[in-house]
């Protein structure tokens, strides 16, 4: 398996995978170096481990030939996971359904906005539009575990404009994730003239409000530190 890192810190083992099948353009984690790891090299890093809880992040994990052997033997030695992708693959985390506790996907923009879907993945328009399809495929099969559906805030492509279009696509997610643009630049890279945090932390949070009354709880997180509204 192609890591770009393996941690174990404050309650959580983070599995952090290389590679990705989009080419977002402000994304640090295609660039980053990586690491060939075995699957039992993993799990015996995680068996070491007093922590149950395991967050398989990084660039995209549903890429991974070993990820079901992974989810398997991590959930037969009592870990609690959480499995996020950028949702390009839906029959993979059918296939997860069993061994995880829940998901977490991102939505960049507006789903019928494929202009925008396209500046923000670096995909070509007829790769937006099955990108969009399979990940509505994936946020249907998700709701049925644990989701939180994280957002990614650029200004221009999510503001107080553009949240009501985005509303429904958020329904039956268990919390909602507002993540300041920039507040991490070990996350972000420079994007669209945005060098530092991005838009204001006042502005995060009207945003949150405004999605508030469709969910149970947004959790917000930026240059401020974290919130979560309920
Ligand atoms: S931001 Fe997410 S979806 Fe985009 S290239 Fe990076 S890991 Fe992939």
């Amino acid at each position: 398996m192609r890591l770009i890192d393996l941690s174990d810190a404050k309650g959580q083992i983070r599995v952090e995978f290389a590679g990705c099948n989009m080419r977002c353009p402000y994304c640090v984690h295609i660039h980053q170096p990586m690491k060939e790891w075995s699957v039992e090299d993993v799990v015996d890093f995680a068996k070491k481990s007093t922590t149950e809880n395991v967050y398989l992040g990084g660039a995209e994990p549903t890429l991974q030939k070993d990820l079901m052997p992974l989810l398997r033997q991590l959930h037969e030695n009592g870990k609690r996971i959480i499995l996020k992708s950028n949702g390009m693959r839906p029959a993979v985390l059918e296939e997860a359904l069993p061994y995880v506790e829940g998901f977490v996907l991102e939505i960049k923009a507006p789903l019928d906005d494929i202009q925008a879907i396209m500046e923000l993945t670096g995909m070509s328009e007829e790769r937006s539009k099955k990108y969009v399809k399979l990940l509505h495929q994936s946020l249907d099969i998700a709701r049925r575990k644990w989701l939180r559906i994280w957002i990614r805030v650029i200004p221009e492509y999510v503001n107080k404009d553009t949240i009501p279009r985005i509303m429904p696509d958020l329904e039956g997610a268990s919390e909602v994730m507002l993540y300041q643009f920039m507040s991490n630049p070990e996350f972000d890279l420079p994007f669209n003239g945005h060098e530092g945090p991005t838009p204001s932390w006042s502005e995060i949070r009207e945003l949150g409000e405004m999605i508030l009354p469709g969910v149970e709880q947004v959790r917000l997180v930026g240059d401020q530190g974290k919130l979560v509204l309920k």
